[in-house]
């Protein structure tokens, strides 16, 4: 009797982070139900999809992103409805939001309410979340830590900046050190994971303060603001946290050399560390900040020279680096221009629809980097670090369905027109890619196809985290 299933991925190169190989791909209630030689077994598909010349890789997951997140009292980031479907466009099937504790408020009452808003707002693909606690945080955060990773959120986000972002009503995100060194100690002994926005605040509080006496404090000055060696200060104090600890330290955005050169140390000497960049900075440097209306293609910790972007590259080949995400923290380009100086200029960008692309074309086909490091670093590199591996981040029997195809040889112009997210300008607008996501399939479901949305919105699910592993 033949076996009928619900959906064959047919002729394409199906690609893990170790291996390439030509494979049916079948998909059935949702999970992947079996890899065969092409027609090697007889299946009845209720659907086909014919991916001869494409690589079938497993969903991106962006471990990185800020939806419905407060800049101001009065602003809010996009919406986890409006910038999942633009994921989907680009090839993201797994999002990793963050559920905000400050202060002396509650950790897994922060988790329940960030929970119970994305419920009602509806994600198109599925999703994860990381905890970040910020602010004064009270030693009861800490006796809440194991219970949120028994419930599915094992990574802990601290800011060694930030003191006082984001206007009236927002409250700080920065986090001194020995709040840092309690949490890790709690995590390291449940198995969770912390990641930290690394920049040290006296540093850049000091740039800023001679930036303002020198009459040089516009926006476009904002690299001399958030330097290197800032950067280089904080990862390098939080490695030592994390080797004390034994804590798994995960570097959010690294941008310079002197942070990845810590980061690469670090690895050599065991400390159980991982760093992320972002799209962005393979993308652009400080050169940017000069253009008129350079502040848009500002994110934080910031833009630096075209030699730190090297050494970003050289981080994202040579393995130091476990994860690129995007940061998408999207506001139209009126706010995001609104800050004019070193110390107001907004923050974040809507980078998860271009990730996918953008990374594919810069670095398998621009620098010849593999389709399998390529697929580490998007997928199953992330899943890994934060617990969603193998249900996520691969292509094998009983992972979920998330299934992504990639034309190698596509021609795509990037242009604000044809993006999804809720918003008004892309700093990648007019970027020409070569090699571009054509399909997203979300647990055997077809989101979009040759690039036209075909799915149900808003059937995105919480998926919980399990312990962190090493890519
Ligand atoms: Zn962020």
């Amino acid at each position: 009797m033949t076996r009928v299933i619900d959906l064959l991925v047919t002729g394409g190169d199906v690609v893990s982070a170790s291996s390439t190989a030509r494979l049916d791909v079948g998909v059935d209630n949702g999970k992947i139900a079996f890899l065969a030689s092409p027609g090697a077994l007889e299946v009845e598909a209720r659907r086909v999809i014919d991916a001869t010349g494409q690589f079938v890789i497993p969903g991106g997951v962006d471990a990185h992103v800020h939806f419905g997140f407060p800049l101001s009292s009065e602003t809010m980031s996009q919406s986890a409805a409006a910038g999942s479907r633009a994921a989907a466009f680009g090839g993201t099937t797994t999002f990793i939001d963050f559920a905000r504790q400050s202060d002396d408020g509650s950790l897994l009452a922060a988790i329940d309410k960030k929970r119970d808003d994305l419920k009602v707002d509806k994600p198109s693909i599925d999703y994860a979340l990381h905890a970040m606690i910020t602010g004064l945080s009270t030693l009861d955060v800490l006796d809440e830590i194991p219970e949120a990773i028994a419930d599915g959120v094992s990574s802990f986000k601290m800011f060694t900046t930030f003191t006082s972002t984001g206007g009236p009503g927002v409250g700080d995100l920065y986090s001194d050190d020995g709040r840092i060194w309690g949490v890790m100690t709690r995590a390291a002994r449940h198995n969770g994971i912390v990641m930290v926005h690394c920049e040290d605040d006296s540093l850049i509080a000091h740039n800023i303060h001679c930036l303002y006496k020198e009459g040089r404090e516009q926006a476009s000055h904002v690299a001399e603001a958030r330097t290197a060696v800032a950067e280089e200060a904080a990862i390098r104090r939080m490695l030592l946290l994390s080797r004390r600890t034994n804590c798994p330290l995960y570097v959010c955005h690294i941008t310079s050399r002197y942070g990845m050169e810590a980061v690469f140390e670090a690895q050599g000497a065991r400390v159980p560390a991982f760093g992320e960049v972002l799209h962005h900075n393979l993308s652009h440097t400080e050169e940017k900040y000069a253009l008129p209306e350079g502040p848009l293609f500002h994110t934080y910790p910031g833009l630096k020279s075209l030699d730190d972007q090297r050494a970003l590259w050289e981080g994202v080949i040579d393995d130091v680096v476990a994860s690129v995400s995007s940061d998408d923290f999207t506001f139209p380009r009126d706010v995001k221009l609104a800050g004019t100086t070193v110390d107001t200029v907004s923050a974040g960008h809507n980078g998860i629809e271009t990730r996918m692309g953008v990374f594919f074309s810069s670095s398998v086909a621009l620098r010849k980097m593999s389709i399998n490091r390529y697929v580490g670093l998007t997928s199953e590199g992330p899943a890994k670090v934060f617990g969603l591996f193998p249900r996520k981040g691969l292509i094998a029997p009983g992972s979920d369905a998330d299934i992504v195809l990639i034309d190698p040889h596509a021609d795509h112009l990037i242009e604000q027109g044809g993006l999804h997210s809720d918003c008004d300008y892309s700093v990648w607008d007019g970027w020409h890619c070569t090699g571009y996501p054509t399909t997203t399939i979300l647990g055997g479901n077809v989101l979009v196809e040759n690039g036209m949305w075909t799915g149900q919105e808003g059937r995105g699910a919480f998926v919980p985290s399990g312990l962190p592993g090493e890519p």
